[in-house]
């Protein structure tokens, strides 16, 4: 593989960790050593911007903050991404307005720290109250943003096609793509998250399958991966991994599916 994403701590946990300078040291030679580029870095599950709760809302405003420091420390592009968040019930508009303003007050306190890292917001399956499950709710999210250049996208094929984004075919990619240039623009897409889904379009199910073994099936992947729209972008598979040799099996059929 040439990019990866990880996170930089326990994603299921709020503890926070400190990384130590020597660790940190040692990350950045390895991965300058490598041809391993660029790389992201996955924001912890518990973080919700849209929370109805000031408690939870501002517990994950700091924890945002603080991913955004070890991002900054650790990489030398900081893309961390980002699930926009859940409303939990307070409704749809209500949560949109969160994340907007949760973005914004994150995107000041970070530039008065110095960080430079850039927020990406990744489309979700719609399960539960998660928000950003179509293009028009990132695109308001985006434009909502003050600080427009350091917002950008990243595109998970399970989420868009559990959402109702078909994008086992070649017309339905074609209008997706087109879609998301219509509401976002193209240039704002960052990274592809390449899973198939185990559960069919618009089933609002965010389960990921093993590339080809989902309802987006291998002749979607093949579309989207040599697809021009997607040229050059960073592919990242988030495909489910029960031995070793799970991820190779999956790297290895992506790569045989592009044609040149
Ligand atoms: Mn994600
Ligand atoms: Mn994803
Ligand atoms: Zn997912």
């Amino acid at each position: 593989c040439s990019t990866m994403q990880i996170f930089s701590k326990n994603a299921s946990t709020w503890r926070e960790k400190i990384l130590k300078e020597d660790e940190v040291e040692s990350f950045r030679e390895n991965l300058k050593n490598s041809n391993i580029n660029p790389v992201f870095i996955h924001t912890s599950y518990l973080v919700n911007l849209a929370s109805p709760s000031d408690e939870l809302y501002f517990k994950s405003i700091n924890a945002f903050i603080e991913e955004m420091k070890r991002a900054d420390l650790l990489l030398p592009v900081p893309y961390l991404i980002i699930h926009p968040g859940a409303h939990t019930g307070a409704g749809e508009e209500y949560g949109i307005q969160r994340i907007i303003r949760a973005l914004n007050i994150i995107l000041e306190k970070s530039a008065d720290l110095g960080l430079k890292t850039m927020i990406l917001l990744e489309d979700t399956a719609g399960s539960g109250t998660h928000l950003g499950y179509t293009f028009r709710q990132l695109k308001r999210m985006m434009e909502g943003a003050n600080d427009k250049k350091r917002m950008g996208i990243c595109f998970d094929t399970c989420h868009a096609f559990a959402a109702g984004y078909d994008l086992s075919h070649q017309e339905g990619i074609k209008q997706t793509l087109e879609e998301f240039e219509k509401y976002i623009g193209l240039d704002k897409l960052k990274v592809i998250h390449l899973n198939d889904s185990k559960f069919p379009l618009g089933s609002r199910k965010d389960r990921h399958m093993h590339i080809g073994k989902g309802y987006i099936g291998l002749e979607g992947f093949r579309v989207l991966v040599n697809h021009e729209y997607l040229k050059g972008l960073p592919f990242i598979l988030e495909t489910p991994k029960y031995t070793e040799k799970d991820d190779l099996k999956n790297i290895n059929l992506v790569k045989s599916l592009v044609s040149n």
